[in-house]
């Protein structure tokens, strides 16, 4: 007779994997099934942090999170499961951590891939089977077992938790395919539009620039109103603006950018840390400096993003810049502080880090993430319309997600 699983996950990126270590130290670990389309399990993980891994966030809180109702959604979650239990959760399969900058927590070794090790290792310990190559296919009910096909394969189980992840970054097993299961149930789900994404602008200035990083100030305006803001490290690019200042409003862009309505600007501060009194003061005194405008703001600003300015604000590259107008000086000032980029999108899914939007949250019990559809279905990560801010806070979400299915999935304390 076939085995029937005690639990069978379904996804082995961030939350399935951490939901399998969590199943088998709740129950015993050959009980435990874990599925992985991919030849291999962790892809997205290896690639977090650009490669180091940003594993949680300390200031995690439910307004960080967003999605439809996702904030209340998934303040349980993170009560059961704050940032303080992952750095424990990792501690005990191995991952010493360390807190940075902003609240953000990284593997001290600083290697994305050891975080796989640790986890894949402890999986092992635990005598978790984990099958690759096994794209489920189809979930149904038939009696008291669910029955899972995965590459023309029946695998049986009592309770399944999908953790099939979002639609971002297809190169790294991300797929619009991922709702297909609980779809497939009954669940339905909200519009789904890339996050933590690169921005395309005009490009008339901007080219440029590129590969140029600076702190800037990127504020966004939808018909003229502010919608988003934030100030950090912004990269100029061939098609427009990167960096952690820019991901970080970038999920405004997504959602403006699926419903095309209104014209969204980006306008930057190149300066943020002087004001624009002290700006023009500072330029009137430069004036003594008797430069040509190529090297007007040399000292200033990085050369080329300041030749790019003056030439934004119509100064010449050959001007004398001691013979400047105070109308010049105003308009080279309101470039600094005011750049402005009329945005034309996002780079799409293949750029985005997440996935904003997924399956609804109010056909999802938010203590146990157990499906309304069916009592031993479970849903967790960002299969669930719940995105995150940059900076650790979507793997706290896979984790504390993961966390919460799986001691409901096992009645268990772990
Ligand atoms: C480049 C990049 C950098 C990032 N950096 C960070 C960071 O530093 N910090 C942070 O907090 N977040 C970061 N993120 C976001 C974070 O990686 C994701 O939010 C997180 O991985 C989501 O976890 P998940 O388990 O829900 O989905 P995933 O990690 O995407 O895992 C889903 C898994 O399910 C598998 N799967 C899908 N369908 C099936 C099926 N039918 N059958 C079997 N298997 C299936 C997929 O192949 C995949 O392995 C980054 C993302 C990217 C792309």
């Amino acid at each position: 007779m076939a085995k029937i699983w005690e639990y069978a996950i379904v996804g082995g990126g961030a939350a399935g994997l951490a939901a399998a270590v969590f199943c088998a130290r709740s129950a015993a670990g050959d009980g435990v099934i874990l599925l992985e389309k991919a030849p291999r399990v962790g892809k997205k993980l290896l690639a977090t942090g650009n490669g180091t891994c940003n594993i949680t966030n300390m200031y995690a809180a439910p307004a960080r999170y967003h999605g439809k109702g996702a904030a209340a959604f998934v303040q349980s979650a993170l009560e059961a499961f704050p940032p303080s239990a992952a750095i424990s959760f990792f501690e005990s399969v191995g991952v010493q951590c360390v807190v940075r900058d902003n609240g953000r927590v990284y593997p001290l070794c600083e290697q994305a891939g050891a975080v796989l090790d640790c986890l894949r290792l402890t999986l092992d310990a635990l005598g978790v089977t984990q099958r690759c190559d096994a794209a489920v296919t189809a979930l149904r009910r038939r009696g008291d077992t669910l029955v899972l096909t995965a590459g023309g394969e029946e695998i049986q189980a009592r309770r399944v938790l999908i953790a099939t992840g979002g639609a971002a970054a297809p190169a790294l097993g991300g797929s619009a395919e991922s709702y297909a299961l609980p779809v497939a149930l009954g669940h339905h789900k909200t519009p789904l539009f890339p996050s933590i994404v690169q921005v395309r602008t005009d490009t008339t200035f901007v080219r440029a620039m590129k590969g140029l990083r600076t702190d800037a100030t990127v504020t966004l305006y939808h018909n003229g109103s502010l919608v988003a803001q934030h100030t950090g490290e912004l990269l100029f690019t061939e098609y427009g603006i990167s960096g952690p200042a820019v991901m970080q409003i970038s999920r405004t862009v997504g959602d403006w950018e699926r419903r095309k309505q209104g014209t969204l600007t980006a306008v930057l501060d190149l300066l943020p840390t002087v004001s624009g009194e002290e700006l023009l003061s500072l330029l009137k005194k430069r004036q003594e400096l008797s430069r040509r405008g190529e090297d007007f703001l040399t000292g200033l600003l990085n050369k080329r993003i300041g030749q790019t300015v003056c030439r934004a604000a119509g100064i010449g590259l050959q001007d004398d810049t001691a013979l400047l107008s105070d109308e010049q000086l105003s308009r080279l000032c309101a470039a600094i502080k005011s750049f402005e980029l009329a945005v034309i999108g996002t780079q799409g899914f293949g750029g985005a880090q997440v996935t904003a939007g997924g399956i609804c949250l109010d056909e999802v019990d938010p203590h146990t993430l157990r499906s309304r559809f069916d009592r031993d279905v479970y849903l967790l990560g960002e299969v669930l319309d719940v995105d995150g801010d940059c900076g650790g806070f979507n793997l706290q979400w896979a984790w504390a997600s993961a966390y919460i299915a799986a001691c409901a999935a096992t009645g268990g304390n772990i």
